[in-house]
């Protein structure tokens, strides 16, 4: 039970109501200092302050007794710091506590928490202190429990109203904001809620979702402001949908004899998907609309011949078409293979790189291979019909919009093998139709996939030497170009020199960011050609490069990479018809961080590798909505929240289709509106 006067403190019930707009300017108690920080935040409002959600809660209304066994169950535990102790080797540190549950007597349990390298902690945490931890515990050899960098709170005792906010209670614990600790966050919430009145239950749900009274009201509300905050997203992405499919396109029929007379020249048959997609694909292209398509197909899956058939279509029909990739290395390699393809045609190819433009061009269709800076510049890629926009990953709605702002609208058809989980497609591609190439082309054996510690690199080493002397070909990567600063990380030049010499005489050749666009074009050219045998590397080849000889790939430091970067990676063997393999060496000091990489060695299929993927780097903005110029996701859950957002979709589905101007909802009207300058900010 909680003082009447407690209560009425909290509730400070002489203080003028706040509003959702007020100015955080006007909560009591605001330095400038403590405003500032929060403005950095981009919180100005009540409001904005409102949806800093917590990232957890701990359950205080009864904390556990301290565990008496061995466990490593996640727990929350309350109690009295009976000891600590800094130790410090060299630059580094050590600080160690006991916890006690209950008074210091002889006969309390006590559990151990360690951290490292943080020196401050000696100042915050002192012996007497009440405390409360959050965390999993490791059983020590000889017994007793060690909590390393647990999560913890110092109850201060001194404060008022300390027990009402922080204590006996569901207990949100918010992301600290610069100076203000999660303590102060949850105080500073906590008072201005008290301040608001009477809440719509929109309003209500915020309130629960800092200060839940249960655990079930916790997730009722969450999962009415997730739907909400995805209704707004999804509103948004169907709006830019119906912009991009308003207004005409040219017509671009399937012309069968050329294409008949392309597909017989290839040396392959195409997949059943992909003529499954291609039909789709010119189905869009025929229908007097422009196309918005994503090709969504694993590394290996044979996208570019889905898109040199859909482009030979455009230029059958008079019009230019332009293909566009992230990187020049990658620009070069389509220029090649598209010459390959459409010269015996008689159909001129171009390239138009920043470093690299022809001329004396003839007049009359054509296709154009550039990189995606030209994509800005339609009249310098010749007004296409068509634009193929090759591993898009790192592009967002923004740039896609920006594409639909040009009139007349080309078709557009983004193609991308980052394995984005498929709920996740729909969230960061919703205003695209989207089509898997969900069968590799025959012959295919999975890449064969190794994850070793660093003492290995010998036995690596002559494997690698005996594949070179059966003619095959090497990828050698690195997650930095020199030494610099990071002694542990392995460098590309000097790894190259090392390589150099100890598989000569086949030769090695090296190939990173910092090359001038020709000298990377050069290495290339050397590699794809066989002179060189090894490319020594930064992830400069992680997308899209295709030398089918090469059938291993050695990473070093694989620790550093992301489990979807490495699956990338290992996309550029396998793609022949030998055996493959990919080698994953931990760093010397890294032998333990390699559990996580294990995934790789059973897993094939981009998408797993993906939800993997998604489940380490935990919470954050995974859409990486930030990126693409979409509202932050906040709540929402993916992929656990896919059928919510499902929901949203088909709401803002109803109401658009219904009320196209949002006439009967202006107050959403004016939220989208803000968003959408946003997204279209800097589009003539
Ligand atoms: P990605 O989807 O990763 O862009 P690519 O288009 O580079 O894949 O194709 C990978 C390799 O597969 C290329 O060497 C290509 O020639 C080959 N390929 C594509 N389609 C087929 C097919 N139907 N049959 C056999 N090989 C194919
Ligand atoms: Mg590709």
């Amino acid at each position: 039970m909680f003082c009447r006067k407690f209560i009425d403190r909290a509730l400070n019930r002489d203080m003028m109501p706040l509003q959702l707009e007020s100015p955080l300017a006007t909560l009591p108690r605001m330095t400038n200092a403590r405003l500032r920080a929060l403005q950095e935040e981009g919180l100005d409002t009540v409001q904005d302050l409102l949806h800093h959600y917590p990232r957890r809660h701990e359950d205080r209304r009864k904390f556990p007794a301290f565990p008496s066994g061995a466990t490593t169950d996640l727990v929350c535990l309350r109690g009295t710091v009976i000891e600590t102790k800094m130790t410090r080797f060299g630059r580094r540190c050590q600080f160690t506590l006991t916890l006690a549950e209950g008074p210091n007597t002889a006969l309390a349990a006590t559990v151990r928490c360690r951290w490292f390298n943080l020196r401050y902690l000696a100042k915050v945490l002192q012996a007497g202190q009440d405390l409360v931890i959050h965390g999993r515990p490791r059983p020590l050899k000889k017994g007793g429990l060690i909590f390393d960098h647990p999560e913890f709170e110092v109850l201060e005792t001194g404060e008022p109203d300390s027990e009402l906010i922080h204590l006996n209670r569901i207990t949100p614990i918010h992301p600290s904001i610069g100076p203000w600790s999660p303590r102060m966050v949850r105080r500073l919430i906590f008072e201005t809620l008290a301040q608001l009145p009477a809440a719509s239950p929109g309003e209500q749900a915020i309130r629960t979702i800092h200060f839940p009274e249960t655990w079930e009201a916790l997730e009722n509300a969450r999962a009415l402001l997730a739907k909400e905050e995805l209704f707004e997203m999804q509103c948004i992405l169907v709006r830019q949908q119906h912009r991009q499919v308003s207004g005409g396109a040219p017509v671009i029929r399937r012309r069968s004899a050329l294409l008949a007379r392309f597909l017989k020249q290839l040396p392959y048959e195409l997949t059943g998907a992909q003529k499954r997609v291609l039909t789709r694909i010119f189905d869009d292209m025929g229908s007097g609309r422009p196309m918005n398509r994503l090709l969504h197909g694993d590394v290996g899956s044979g996208k570019t011949v889905v898109a040199a058939t859909a482009m030979l279509g455009a230029v059958a029909a008079g019009h230019n078409a332009a293909l566009m990739a992230p990187t020049q290395v990658l620009a070069h390699q389509h220029y090649g293979t598209f010459r390959n393809f459409f010269e015996p045609l008689g159909i001129p190819v171009t390239l138009r790189t920043s470093a690299h433009r022809e001329t004396g061009e003839n007049p009359g269709p054509r296709i154009i291979i550039g990189t995606h800076a030209l994509l800005f510049a339609p009249e310098s890629v010749g007004n296409p019909a068509l634009v193929v926009i090759d591993e898009q990953h790192k592009f967002g709605v923004r740039q896609r919009a920006r594409l639909s702002a040009q009139t007349p609208h080309p078709h557009v058809l983004v193609m991308s093998a980052t394995p984005i989980p498929r709920t996740l497609a729909l969230t960061l591609y919703g205003d695209l139709d989207l089509s898997l190439l969900d069968e590799a082309p025959p012959g295919r054996q999975p890449v064969r996939t190794l994850v070793r510690p660093h003492a290995k690199l010998a036995e690596a080493a002559s494997f690698l030497r005996d594949q070179l002397d059966k003619g095959r070909q090497a990828y050698l990567v690195y997650p930095v170009i020199d030494e610099g600063k990071r002694a542990d990380l392995k460098a590309a030049t000097k790894e190259y020199q090392r390589w150099t010499a100890l598989l000569a005489p086949h030769r090695c050749a090296l190939i990173h960011g910092r090359l001038a666009a020709a000298e990377k074009e050069t290495v290339m050219q050397s590699f794809r050609s066989g002179e060189a045998r090894v490319l020594v590397s930064t992830t400069v080849i992680e997308v899209g490069v295709d030398v089918a000889n090469a059938n291993v790939l050695l990473v070093e430091n694989a620790e550093r990479f992301g489990l979807a970067q490495l699956h990338q990676l290992r996309g550029r063997v396998g793609r022949g018809t030998e055996q493959a393999w990919c080698i994953l060496l931990s760093g010397e000091d890294a032998e333990d961080k390699l559990d996580r990489l294990k995934i790789l060695e059973k897993a094939a299929d981009g998408f797993a590798i993906a939800e993997a993927d998604l489940a380490q780097r935990g919470p954050g903005d995974l859409l990486g909505t930030a990126q693409t110029g979409l509202p932050p996701v906040r709540l929402a859950r993916l992929p656990q929240d896919l059928p919510l957002l499902e929901e949203a979709r088909e709401a803002a589905r109803a109401m658009l289709s219904e009320d196209p101007a949002l006439e009967s909802h202006p107050e959403l009207r004016s939220r989208l509106g803000a968003w959408e300058k946003r997204l279209f900010a800097g589009i003539a």
